[in-house]
């Protein structure tokens, strides 16, 4: 598999296991040895013959919270990452189907939205679901995000002569999320920026960012859907954006971090221009730039998604949503939610992902809050499927409370 260079960081572990106390998966599924192990330890037996890889690894969810406890900068998740996407093997079953199916959004975004309320009612009868357990391995008790009809690109034509006025410009990374299941969030996402006197275009044209065809094994898919996203965002910083944000915490991690380190694609022209959406609202809120808002009188539980954790974001949302007038805000301590992206729809993973969930969904029903609020789509799902909130978007919430 065509992956990232070795990462020598493995030499820089001082065999401290504060990564293995971390790890969400090593406390719910004692059959994972944990990050020290399958890390910085396997990668040194890797090196001598790659007969010592072992496929346990699959087990990872590649959240990074090891890399965010680790005290000695060892990128031990990607090091995982690397290693199975070199060595891994994918078993010829019917659970490789599954995996395409999960892994693969940009195709079957595109089939189900002109259809979409046939594909969603039909993926939500308990008889379809106990199908796809049986042949597919796609667990039962999940339920498949539902897709819109319709995409948000679609939608998005109609605006573009007048998001063109606005002097000022930012390009859009919406993602499949966006896309194919919720454009109302793109569509929130505008409303803000528009408020702050900011125009938004977006790319030429977007692939999958790839995170999904990792985790399922597909690296050189995702590579390549990496090296089309590189020249799209260069493109349009080229074309005088000032920024590329990204409304998904997962999505601007991986265009970021990932690219390089995991799929060994260079993003140096476009890094420093990817920003989460939350690091660039409070900047510009911090600068004078505030959208006028109305109090909206609400109690909010914050939860943060492992790769904003990683990738040091956290702050910037708490802050913003602190800026939201008659917003009480309590952040939840940090906790995974389990779901991991396509790790907690597999069947044989279902009860690890409940497990590594459970303190979460226990926080947020005793929290009496009108919303849970997280970055991520999949911590969403996760968060609304296994608990009584209904969870959204910071950037959906303060265009709720926008004059
Ligand atoms: S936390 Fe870092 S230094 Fe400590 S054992 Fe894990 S990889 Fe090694
Ligand atoms: S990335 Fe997450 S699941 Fe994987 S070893 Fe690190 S902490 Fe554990």
């Amino acid at each position: 598999m065509n992956v990232a260079k070795k990462d020598t960081t493995f030499d820089q572990c001082i065999k401290c296991t504060v990564c293995t106390v971390y790890c969400p998966v090593a406390k719910a599924n004692p059959d994972f040895p944990g990050p020290k192990q399958c890390g910085p330890d396997g990668e040194r037996l890797r090196m001598k013959s790659p007969e010592f890889y072992d496929d346990i690894l699959k087990y990872c969810t590649n959240c990074k919270r090891c890399e965010t406890a680790c005290p000695s900068g060892v990128r031990i998740g990607d090091i995982i990452a690397v290693a199975r996407g070199k060595y891994g093997k994918k078993p010829l079953n019917p659970k490789l189907i599954r995996d395409y199916i999960l892994s693969h959004t940009d195709l079957f975004g595109s089939l189900a939205t002109p259809v979409a309320p046939v594909v969603n009612a039909a993926t939500s009868l308990p008889v379809i679901k106990k199908i796809m357990h049986k042949t597919i391995g796609v667990h039962n008790h999940k339920s498949l995000p539902k897709y819109s009809h319709g995409t948000f690109r679609k939608w998005f034509k109609k605006q573009e002569s007048e998001q063109a006025q606005f002097s000022r410009q930012i390009s859009y990374f919406h993602g499949c999320y966006v896309n194919y299941n919720h454009p109302q969030l793109g569509k929130d996402f505008i409303r803000v920026m528009n408020a702050m006197n900011i125009g938004v275009r977006l790319l030429d044209k977007e692939k999958c960012c790839g995170v999904p065809l990792i985790a399922n094994g597909f690296y050189d898919k995702a590579k390549k859907n990496a090296e089309f996203n590189i020249k799209n965002l260069k493109q349009s910083i080229d074309s005088n954006s000032e920024a590329i944000l990204s409304t998904s915490s997962t999505c601007s991690f991986t265009l970021q971090e990932e690219y390089p380190h995991v799929l060994g694609v260079d993003n140096h022209q476009v890094a420093d221009k990817i920003h989460y959406v939350t690091r660039f609202l409070l900047k510009e809120f911090m600068s004078g730039n505030m959208p006028q808002m109305k109090p909206l009188n609400k109690r909010i539980v914050y939860h943060t998604p492992c790769h904003l954790e990683r990738s040091g974001g956290k702050i910037f949302t708490i802050e913003m949503l602190k800026m939201i007038p008659g917003l009480e805000v309590i952040v939840l301590d940090s906790e995974c939610c389990g779901l991991a992206g396509t790790y907690g729809f597999k069947e044989e993973n279902y009860d690890t992902s409940m497990k590594i969930g459970e303190g979460l969904f226990e926080q947020i029903n005793h929290s009496n809050a009108d919303y849970a609020i997280t970055d991520c789509e999949t911590c969403k799902w996760q968060i609304e499927e296994n608990t009584g909130l209904s969870c959204i978007h910071p950037v959906s919430l303060l265009a709720e409370a926008l004059l």
